[in-house]
């Protein structure tokens, strides 16, 4: 069932506690923190069900409609089909939402892809494929948001919180279990947009030590389940004076929460690896999960370079040096990159994997390829449209409201045009630029797509493991073989 905006909206006001600083949210929907981005979401809904994308962005099965990134492929297409969903549901927010609904519900898609991979349940018995398949299930009927959270806080690196002391290691465990389900206390990090979400995964995507069985726990919690709370970091919409000067911190804040869980009680039912360390990381690798989960990003990254791309060129015409050839040669390598990712993620559609019990799966080295080259890349492609802008920015007024003063404005409309924009035009451009470039929201971006996928050593070693290394080793070896040993001294030519 696809949910409207509207639904989606009232259903986050179900008192969930929402924290920034010492306030308590009363409302996300009302917040200026919040409000504009709930919106945001809210629109990503409604698109769903606007019949000019409702094929594209959504599939029927017996009768019902669901999400397409519920979408189970089997075949190219169907692959194709996720991709474009991706690619509009990213572009709706021009790639500024990382965690827009189809992303951890991407995660949830490529483990139903292979469930069985989640194990019976060891010691505690439990059906924890079937819980995963069950949960699949729920969460397309209801067209669930799913936030994530599945790194330790920092302080769960002490070597001293062992033995004993473990007791007051920070990080998220199961501290109880019973017939009813286990109950989860500690903290996790940092579930973006957690806030507009109907629920959180909890999780380990990257490795526990064998020992902190207890810490392994993978499970999904509603947002308002009565122990967990929701720290925000300082949101930037409040200090938008207006959506003129800052209207992408004013429309796309998604928000970062660290999650607090305090004695949270989990059904089995929701319990998708328990008391196995190495498996809580394993399940995202051995299923397409993390594939499926990071081909979500790296559409949507496509879609953020885009809005770049035309930035610089906008910023470039309206200082007319569109004509000068090496300010064209750096647009021309930013547009080499764009169809570089464009390729990178078309291919990972075309040359697929065959799961082979009907599936098929994105090709997952040319999604980490992408993944690694989008993290490495970001900061350098910033830093080419910085350049790109001069000191233009900063020629510009405070801000908008100068603009509604007769006066000044004719003053500005004169001194501040060039022959190709106008000098409201350039303004506008600017502060958009600024607002992705250099502000505190753009400071946040510029960290996002360093760390969304973890730090950088971890995404390349994603492209270490997946890598056919026999196949390299025989490519040498062969070439190796072609020549033999010297049977004569060198020749000596005079
Ligand atoms: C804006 C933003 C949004 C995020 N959203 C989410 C989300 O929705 N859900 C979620 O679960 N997580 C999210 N994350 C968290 C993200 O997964 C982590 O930030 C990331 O895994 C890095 O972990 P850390 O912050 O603890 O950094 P650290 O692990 O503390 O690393 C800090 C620095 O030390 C370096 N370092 C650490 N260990 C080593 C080592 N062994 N060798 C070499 N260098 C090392 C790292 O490379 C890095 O440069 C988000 C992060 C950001 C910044």
């Amino acid at each position: 069932m696809l949910r409207t905006g509207d639904e989606h909206l009232r259903g986050l006001r179900d008192g969930r506690a929402v924290y920034i600083g010492s306030e308590r949210v009363a409302d996300v929907t009302a917040h200026p923190a919040f409000r504009e981005a709930a919106r945001s979401v809210a629109r990503l809904y409604d698109l769903k069900r606007d019949p000019a994308y409702r094929e594209a962005l959504s599939y029927e099965e017996e009768g019902e409609r669901y999400a397409m990134h519920f979408l189970l492929p089997r075949s190219r297409d169907d692959l194709l089909r996720r991709m474009r969903a991706h690619k509009l549901i990213a572009a709706a927010s021009y790639g500024l939402l990382g965690r827009s609904p189809d992303h951890v519900a991407s995660f949830v898609a490529g483990m139903a892809l292979q469930p069985e991979q989640l194990g019976a349940g060891g010691a505690c018995g439990r059906r924890f494929a079937d819980n995963l398949r069950a949960y699949y299930e729920h969460a397309r009927r209801n067209d669930l948001y799913i936030a994530y959270a599945v790194i330790p806080p920092p302080g769960a690196r002490d070597p001293n919180f062992s033995g004993r002391l473990y007791e007051r290691s920070p990080t998220l465990r199961v501290t109880e279990e019973d017939n009813a389900g286990v109950t989860i206390c500690g903290m996790k990090l940092l579930a973006t947009a957690s806030v507009f979400a109907d629920e959180v995964w909890i999780g380990n995507v990257q490795p526990v030590a064998p020992d902190r069985k207890k810490e392994a726990i993978t499970c999904a919690v509603p947002i308002n389940a009565p122990g967990l709370s929701l720290w925000s970091r300082k949101p930037f919409a409040p200090s938008v004076q207006h959506e003129f000067d800052n209207p992408l911190s004013f429309r796309f804040d998604e928000s970062d929460c660290v999650v607090i869980f305090d004695k949270v009680k989990v059904p089995w039912e929701r319990v998708f690896c328990h008391d196995d360390a190495p498996l809580s990381r394993e399940i995202y690798i051995r299923t397409p999960s993390h594939s499926f989960g990071n081909h979500q990003a790296n559409v949507r990254f496509w879609a953020k370079l885009e809005l770049l791309l035309g930035l610089a060129s906008k910023i470039v015409r309206a200082g007319n040096l569109d004509r000068v050839p090496a300010v064209r040669e750096t647009l021309g390598r930013l547009a080499a990159m764009e169809a570089m990712l464009a390729g990178m993620i078309y291919g990972q559609c075309m040359d697929h994997e065959d799961l082979g019990n009907g599936y098929v799966a994105f090709n997952r080295r040319y999604m980490y390829g992408a993944l690694s080259w989008c993290t490495e890349n970001y900061a350098a492609i910033c830093e080419s449209i910085r350049e790109l802008m001069g000191a233009g920015v900063f020629l510009m007024p405070a801000d908008a409201s100068f603009l509604r003063d007769p006066g000044l404005r004719e003053t500005f409309d004169a001194y501040w045009a060039t022959t190709s924009a106008s000098a409201v035009e350039r303004l506008k451009l600017f502060r958009l630029a600024w607002d992705l470039l250099g502000s505190e929201f753009g400071a946040r971006h510029a960290q996002y797509e360093k760390f969304y996928a973890g730090p950088s050593f971890v995404v390349r070693d994603h492209s270490y493991r997946e890598c056919p290394w026999e196949r390299f080793h025989g490519i040498v070896d062969g070439l190796m073989r072609s020549y033999g040993e010297p049977a004569e001294p060198p020749s000596t030519s005079a």
